[in-house]
């Protein structure tokens, strides 16, 4: 078959397999290009990103997945040279700007480490790409494959599925929380804190990243967070990624609802307060299920019980006060603090200029002492 005809059939579904460092757009559906995504890097660089699985084979049956070993579909196999040359072309035609590879899981997992990690050497010390390359890392590598993908990748992932080892249990039985999955994402931590990165290419370490399977095991937001918390302050990851569980026909789980979308958005605010906010998640409010309230902001609703709190003076409060006003962002803090140096904010339109919704703001904060107007049509 053809490389072309390949990568429709290994491209096609294939972000349900890979966890996204970028923030991936995905392709509308009559867009002409099926192979790529646009993508946000953390640079805020916006790149046209492949995505595809170097394999469609695997030998797990992960309930909810696509390509488990029991569906009955086309499957196919790039080699990874044919995979490299493929990519290179597409780079060096200006189609893409970066690659993400993944794969399913045939012949064991150290196996198929080796093909991503063949394809990446090929790419790199071979054709000599210099392009984006984000590579993901199989349940239950070895230590020196792990090792290997950081000189290689400007970004590794692995996806964890699920929030611990009782709720992993219900989505993938035959995977192992601990060993498998956490285990090769502390080591990219040990590998960043221990190892000179002089080895690495472009001599940094890669950041990293994963992604849960919100809804599929019953789990909670509360398990979710807990367990982002952990990856963010003591592994070192640069963002977890929330995907809504989807039933998939012929898998055991087809019959299971699907996840509303808000929830997604909600995990996602409250992974942020936690990541760039300084919010713990005992701070976080949760319904009686331990789930965020889907109908207010997790900020939002931090400050409705910390009404005490407010009105903060803009003029005068301190970074972490800052970040507390609902509708200020981490950028917005820098912004404001740099221009107090030398200016007093007195009216609302200004922090408007600044991208502030005023409206959003106008009930926490003083200006100079005064409260802003909170009938804001004029703005
Ligand atoms: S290991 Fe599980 S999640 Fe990954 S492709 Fe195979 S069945 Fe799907």
């Amino acid at each position: 078959m053809e490389p072309l005809e390949k990568l429709k059939l290994l491209s096609a579904n294939s972000n349900l397999e890979s966890a996204e460092d970028t923030v991936c757009i995905n392709t509308p559906p009559r867009q002409k290009s099926i192979y790529t995504h646009n993508a946000i890097l953390p640079n805020g660089k916006r790149i046209k990103l492949l995505k595809s699985l170097l394999s469609s084979f695997c030998e797990n049956n992960c309930f909810y997945c696509p390509f488990r070993a029991g569906r009955d579909f086309h499957r196919e196999t790039f080699r990874p040279d044919e995979y490299a040359r493929l990519i290179m072309n597409m780079y060096q035609a200006g189609i893409i700007q970066g690659a993400f590879i993944s794969s399913g899981i045939a012949g064991s997992s150290v196996r198929v480490q080796d093909k991503l990690l063949e394809t990446a050497e090929i790419l790199r010390y071979k054709l000599h790409y210099s392009g984006y390359l984000h590579l993901k890392l199989m349940p239950g590598i070895e230590f020196a494959q792990v090792e290997q993908a950081m000189r290689l990748a400007d970004r590794v992932s692995l996806n964890l599925e699920a929030p611990n080892p009782e709720r992993l249990a219900i989505l993938a039985p035959e995977k192992s929380f601990n060993s498998q999955l956490l285990k090769p994402l502390e080591w990219v931590q040990e590998i960043r804190r221990n190892h000179p990165s002089g080895q690495a290419w472009k001599k940094r370490w890669p950041s990293s990243t994963t992604q849960f399977v919100v809804g599929g095991a019953g789990e909670s937001d509360n398990e979710l967070l807990k367990t982002t918390q952990y990856l963010y302050h003591k592994l070192g990851l640069s963002r977890a990624y929330f995907s809504l569980f989807r039933p998939i026909i012929n898998t055991p789980f087809e019959n299971h609802k699907p996840i509303p979308l808000k929830r997604e958005q909600r995990l996602y605010q409250a992974s942020f307060l936690m990541r760039d906010y300084s919010f713990s998640l005992e701070e976080l409010y949760f319904d009686r299920h331990h789930n965020l309230p889907l109908d207010i902001d997790p900020k939002s609703a931090w400050a409705k019980k910390h009404y005490i709190t407010y009105p903060v003076e803009v003029n005068r409060a301190d970074k972490h006060e800052l970040l507390r006003i609902p509708g200020i962002g981490p950028k917005s803090v820098s912004t404001i603090l740099k221009a107090r140096k030398s200016h007093q904010f007195k009216d609302i339109a200004e922090l408007g200029k600044l991208g502030i919704s005023a409206k959003r703001v106008a009930p926490y904060i003083l200006l100079a002492g005064k409260k802003p107007p909170l009938q804001l049509a004029l703005f």
